[in-house]
């Protein structure tokens, strides 16, 4: 058995997808090629690309009027793409709940006048601030929000209706690190995109899926490779896509489809998230400092109360085939990422270990 592995990202994929791919690399379905021989404007690959877009569209119920696009740069990349694409040099919006946001905040600067609309630097980002407290500025371009923290380990468990909160701009979400743990209501949404090394495939692949009416407004300095009309143009071919990690998105997406889509993933990933942080609230040798509503069904951050015990537990962790438990830099302590990919006997391991850990050192 493979150990099991807590990676916040570049992070576990699904087994049957590693062995299918395996099984594939020299000889993609008799074609004699593998896939990352093959030229991305052949049959065989135009093929692969297609099947994990329509499969992607099935699984998140992406409506008609949104594009989907396959893209590089990451989610630090975005950064800079989005506002060269939407912002119209005017105003941005930018909702702070924790690291990544405010990278999103820091980026964007270069290219529009940025507003932080909100911002929970105060506690730590330990909480979620509410969009009721939102401060939006008329004529904004749009509202960007990363709407799971994979640091700090917060997550917005419903979007916000910026309609209803009087604000006309699109809402922007970085969704790198929870996009397929749950659906996505669309009507709320102008353009969302997600780094795939999360909770997709591996990295390198970056999805963007933006509304039709959101194209054809980048600021003549964007890049043409990073226009998202160019690329939508181009059906994602302006230039060469990155082709095996589509292939194995496609993969994961085919597999996500098997285990009963995104719904069932959803359940699943609410089963696993409640085991995790129902022990940890209830060991008191363990703690997570986020808010209640604002807490993470994918990144759980969490503390031993004796921190001179960390090396001990991730060395005793290792041991048990429980790998990258670690936490964030700027965090400490350690963090378990439970994507899609970790099963429930991965998170029951965990939590044998954490009890198991706290009995010998309580
Ligand atoms: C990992 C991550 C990023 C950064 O992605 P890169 O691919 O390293 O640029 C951005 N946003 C979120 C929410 C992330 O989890």
């Amino acid at each position: 058995m493979r150990p099991y592995n807590f990676s916040a990202g570049p992070a576990v994929l699904p087994e049957p997808v590693l062995a299918q791919a395996a099984a594939e690399m020299l000889d993609w379905h008799g074609s004699g090629m593998g896939v990352m021989e093959m030229s991305h404007r052949g049959r065989e690959f135009i093929s692969i690309c297609a099947q994990a877009e329509a499969d992607l569209r099935d699984l998140l119920a992406v409506p008609a009027h949104f594009r989907i696009l396959f893209m590089q740069g990451g989610g630090l990349g975005e950064n800079a793409i989005v506002p060269l694409n939407l912002s119209r040099g005017g105003k941005v919006d930018v909702v702070v709940s924790g690291a990544w946001s405010e990278k999103s905040a820091a980026e964007a600067r270069r290219y529009a006048d940025v507003a932080v609309a909100a911002s929970n630097a105060a506690d730590g980002h330990t909480s979620l601030p509410a969009p009721a407290s939102w401060q939006l500025r008329s004529g904004a371009s749009y509202v960007h929000l990363c709407s799971n923290e994979t640091i700090h380990g917060v997550e917005y468990q419903q979007l916000p209706d910026l309609a209803a909160l009087g604000c006309d701009a699109p809402l922007v979400i970085d969704c790198s690190s929870h996009i397929l743990s749950r659906p996505i209501d669309w009507q709320r949404v102008g353009l969302a995109f997600a780094g795939a090394q999360k909770n997709i495939g591996p990295a390198g692949l970056t999805l963007v899926v933006v509304r039709d009416e959101l194209l054809g407004q980048a600021l003549p300095i964007c890049p043409s490779a990073f226009n998202y009309q160019t690329v939508a143009d181009n059906g994602s071919m302006f230039n060469t896509p990155p082709t095996y990690a589509i292939y194995i998105a496609g993969l994961v997406f085919q597999w996500l489809k098997a285990q009963g889509g995104v719904a069932a993933m959803e359940a699943r990933n609410i089963a696993k998230a409640d085991l995790l942080y129902g022990y940890l609230d209830a060991s008191g040798f363990y703690s997570n400092r986020v808010a209640g509503a604002g807490r993470s069904r994918m990144n759980v951050p969490f503390f031993l109360h004796d921190d001179r015990l960390n090396e001990a537990f991730l060395a005793g962790a290792e041991q048990r085939g429980l790998l990258q438990l670690k936490g964030h830099k700027t965090v400490g302590g350690m963090r378990a990422s439970i994507y899609n990919a970790m099963p429930m006997e991965g998170v029951q391991a965990l939590v044998a270990y954490l009890k198991d850990f706290a009995q010998r050192h309580g």
